[in-house]
């Protein structure tokens, strides 16, 4: 059994990839899209679109309403999310459920399991899955958070049980900061998650940020696909750059971390595609952080050293198919990088921009994979994320895939607006991040030193 059309509930780039990953199954799109979004590529390649409102978000991508509608009228069976908007929604997930539409992701109970960060945590600690010390669930009072907080010794890290993005994050050195710290956590959690709670936990100096990619299907398989590095984060916790496989782990280590990621997600009875995020500490260990229910950003570089097309899978799966392959088969080949090329001015500390794109030209060859909404004379709208484009390369090695990419940036043209095409060239030139000698302090350590804010 497979889908005979799905729409797709997302725009830019990631429902570019998705309407291409249909279009392989042969099967037919419905793409969904606001006002601003009229002249957007996925409009143009689905093989149907239907307006849902106006441009701000919360009238368009977020009208669950209207998106469930268009679902009904154009008789798609399916509706995949992609990554932000509703797709970590578990309301939407119910209604979808509810009007006899399948919602490409996990059930409700793994995306309502997972979407509250504190609870995620216990259960991950209850699966046997390592944890970084911390408070046990929420912070229920402030004289709870100052003995966590001493128990632990600082500094520690407040996070909002609802956050994401790298948002609701904030990291106290001192008792005194914590007091303040804790009311503006827990009303800054409240006004943008609509949830107050919020946690601690140690805050770990100098970590990597590795991510595992897992497959479920819907009959009791799950299987990693190894990992990723986005440990070259801004200041703000927003993934710059990012790696498969990561430079610093063994094969044993890769299939330790795995083995703890697919735990967690059974945990939950998890189906489909997730990722489960760690930290990583200098002598190696690993903690669980977070599992993310949806399919990734940057799951491109899995897909180039792996060979495994993961929204064909994540499709596949919603259809009630087995996973094809065991853990066993999992293979790894090659190096592969991604940066995310952003409408990001670094002389005005990286305020998002957005405009008409008098001219684009990408860059390719072997080896490059370019996943964008772009193109010459696009206009960009300003009410959704900065990314402009996702530049994958692979290669044999690490080497190799630094210097295909630094080849890319430099042929990567965009005229009209600001690009944070230079900045990515730095990073790659910094003999930092060549030589893997990082941590999440790597970028914001260099770009203190060049005097750049943002
Ligand atoms: P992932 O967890 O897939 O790596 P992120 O955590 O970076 O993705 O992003 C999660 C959500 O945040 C996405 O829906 C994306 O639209 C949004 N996002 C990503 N990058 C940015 C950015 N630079 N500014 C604001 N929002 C972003
Ligand atoms: P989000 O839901 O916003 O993605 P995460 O829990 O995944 O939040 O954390 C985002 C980032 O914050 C991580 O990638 C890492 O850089 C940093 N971070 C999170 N927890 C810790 C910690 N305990 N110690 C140090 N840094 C942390
Ligand atoms: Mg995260």
């Amino acid at each position: 059994m497979s889908f005979r059309k799905i729409l797709v509930a997302n725009r830019g780039e990631i429902a570019v990839r998705i309407i291409r990953a249909c279009k392989e199954l042969g099967i037919a799109t419905v793409q969904v899209y606001s006002q601003a979004d009229a002249d957007s590529l996925p409009v143009m390649l689905a093989d149907e679109s239907v307006c849902v409102g106006p441009g701000a978000g919360k009238d368009s991508y977020l009208n669950v309403p209207n998106i469930v509608s268009a679902a009904l009228i154009t008789g798609a069976e399916a509706i995949h999310p992609g990554y932000g908007f509703l797709s970590e929604t578990a309301s939407f997930a119910e209604v979808c459920a509810s009007a006899g539409i399948k919602f490409i992701g996990p059930p409700v109970s793994a995306i309502e399991a997972m979407g509250d960060k504190a609870t995620a945590r216990e259960t991950a600690k209850r699966a046997g899955v390592p944890t970084v010390p911390g408070s046990e669930g929420i912070i229920a009072s402030e004289a709870e958070a100052i003995k966590v907080a001493a128990g632990i010794s600082y500094p520690v890290i407040l996070k909002a049980t609802a956050g994401g993005g790298g948002r609701g994050i904030r990291v106290v050195f001192s008792e005194d900061e914590l007091i303040a710290a804790l009311k503006v956590s827990q009303s800054e959690a409240a006004a943008a998650f609509g949830n107050a709670d919020v946690y601690i936990e140690k805050y770990i100096t100098s970590m990597r940020h590795i991510e595992v990619q897992i497959l479920a299907d819907e009959h009791g398989h799950c299987v990693h696909l190894g990992e990723r590095e986005c440990s070259v984060q801004t200041v703000r916790h927003q993934k710059v750059v990012e790696e498969a496989p990561s430079a610093t782990l063994s094969h044993e280590q890769r299939l330790a971390i795995g083995a703890a990621a697919v735990k967690a997600a059974q945990a939950v009875g998890y189906a489909n595609a997730g990722t489960v995020e760690f930290i990583w500490t200098p002598s190696g260990e690993f903690y669980f952080m977070e599992m993310n229910t949806r399919i990734q950003v940057e799951h491109p570089v899995t897909e180039a050293v792996t060979g495994i097309d993961l929204v064909q899978a994540q499709i596949k799966i919603a259809a009630g198919e087995t996973l094809p392959f065991t853990q066993e088969d999992i293979r790894w080949h090659g190096h592969s990088i991604e940066c995310r090329v952003t409408a990001q001015d670094p002389s005005r500390g990286f305020a998002p921009g957005a405009g008409r794109l008098t001219n684009v030209r990408v860059p390719g060859g072997l080896g490059v994979r370019v996943d964008t909404q772009i193109y010459s004379n696009y206009l960009m709208p300003p009410f959704y994320d900065s990314n402009l484009a996702k530049v994958i390369v692979w290669a044999e090695t690490r080497a190799e895939a630094i210097a295909r990419m630094r080849r890319c940036l430099d042929e990567f043209l965009i005229e009209g607006i600001p690009t944070n095409i230079a900045f990515l060239k730095t990073i790659l030139d910094d003999p930092r991040y060549r030589g893997n000698d990082v941590s999440t302090a790597f970028l914001p350590t260099m770009m203190e030193e060049l005097g750049m804010t943002g």
